[in-house]
């Protein structure tokens, strides 16, 4: 078994915070300054670990195993959410840079091979996942061609110039080589850490459905208008988005989740009464039938209200991503290694969260576990876990990956 260093797992991520760090977290958005700094950092150690690594035209940073035929690819991102947490998709990746460097010294590990990947904007300042998408070849020019990022509106070409990565080739996945992907993360929920457990194996990664739903009314003065006359698409927003808010819970299962998350109306001015209003519907399950229960759900509410009027009411989707099983055999090598190291601590349970991981599954074997997150916070510089529990989650991501590589030959 080989054996991890966790104070160098520790030292490792607190340098890694170091780019960017805010308070006690880290702003590092993708191909920002500090960004690209971390990612050179992050391929001197991968070098350092006795990895050929590159920095990719997308901005992977990807360390490879130079002799071994077939290999386990491990890893997650590195860049941060605003002024988001220091562990997230940090944690992976500084795993799989310890795994790569506790096989090289373990003999009997020495000839098991592990590639190590940050992948690039996971968390998608321009376009989330952007560099596992790249790396499994579904982004194609074109879309790097029209994809901006979210702030500022910068034109991805141009940020990948700044970050000096313009030109450079993008590295694709030669399946030959892998027996598939492991990825560690923090659970970013709380169930870890309410049921003082300390492992979760990862079932499945949920599916994210969006729509956009918009309120067609009349934009008038607010003082002259009678209310019999109104066509008011706030008003129509607010009831349609009450109305979600109390239908939802009937068809849930006992971990879907919605979010209204973001709401606009048109003028925004407080005289004028609002011509148009739009809101964005998002939710999320492990299971696919319930997603489309949902879609149905929503669908009916939009057109009842598109019947009721005053206001004419649309829908459009925006994205919706399939639940991503995580493969058995990962999980039950997963649950082995937990079992070893935190005897009946462990458990299996969905990511709520989209992970690389759900890109990978499309053309590789994948399996995913995670440790807790203190009182589940993530997404914000206060996010923290536990260092026995970065620790522990390091030897059991190593022992897990010694067995998925032992049983694959
Ligand atoms: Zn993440």
């Amino acid at each position: 078994m080989p054996a991890i260093d966790g104070q160098r797992v520790v030292a490792d991520l607190k340098r890694l915070a170091e780019f960017g760090r805010y308070k006690t977290g880290v702003h590092r958005p993708t191909y920002s300054p500090v960004d690209v700094e971390s990612r050179h950092w992050l391929a001197g150690k991968l070098r350092d670990a006795g990895l050929d690594p590159v920095i990719d035209g997308i901005g992977n940073v990807i360390g490879r195993n130079p002799s071994a035929e077939r290999r386990l690819l491990v890893g997650s991102h590195s860049e941060t959410q605003p002024y988001g947490g220091w562990l997230d998709g940090a944690l992976g990746v500084i795993y799989g840079l310890e795994l790569a460097r506790a096989f090289a010294t373990d003999r009997g590990c020495a000839e098991l091979g592990v590639d190590v990947a940050a992948w690039a904007d996971e968390e998608g300042h321009y376009q989330s996942f952007l560099g596992s998408h790249s790396f499994t070849d579904v982004l194609s020019e074109e879309e790097i061609d029209r994809v901006r990022g979210r702030d500022h509106g910068t034109p991805l070409r141009e940020a990948l110039q700044r970050a000096g990565l313009a030109g450079r080739p993008r590295e694709r996945v030669d399946l030959r080589h892998y027996v598939g992907y492991l990825e560690a993360h923090i659970e970013q929920g709380d169930t870890l850490d309410t049921s003082g457990l300390r492992i979760g194996v990862v079932e499945t990664i949920v599916g994210i459905w969006n729509y956009r739903v918009s309120l067609i009314g009349e934009q008038n003065h607010a003082g002259t208008t009678r209310m019999v006359r109104r066509k008011d698409a706030g008003v129509a927003m607010v009831r349609l988005a009450t109305q979600i808010h109390d239908r939802f819970p009937e068809i849930a299962g006992p971990r879907t989740v919605w979010t209204i998350g973001r709401m606009l109306i048109e003028p925004n001015a407080p005289s004028v009464i609002p011509g148009h209003a739009e809101m964005q519907v998002q939710f999320r399950d492990a299971d696919i039938d319930r997603l489309a229960v949902f879609e149905k759900s929503l669908h009916e509410l939009v057109s009842e209200a598109d019947r009721a009027g005053p206001c004419a009411c649309e829908i459009e989707t925006i994205a919706r991503t399939e639940p991503r099983p995580m493969d058995p055999r990962f999980q039950d090598q997963i649950e082995a290694a937990a079992e070893r190291h935190a005897p009946h601590m462990h458990m299996r349970l969905p990511s709520a969260a989209g992970h690389d991981a759900a890109v990978l599954s499309y053309r590789m074997p994948a399996g995913m576990m995670f440790i807790p997150s203190l009182r589940g916070i993530s997404h914000h510089w206060s996010e923290d876990s536990k260092e026995e529990d970065i620790v522990l989650g390091a030897q059991i991501f190593a022992d897990a990956a010694e067995r998925i590589l032992r049983s694959a030959r």
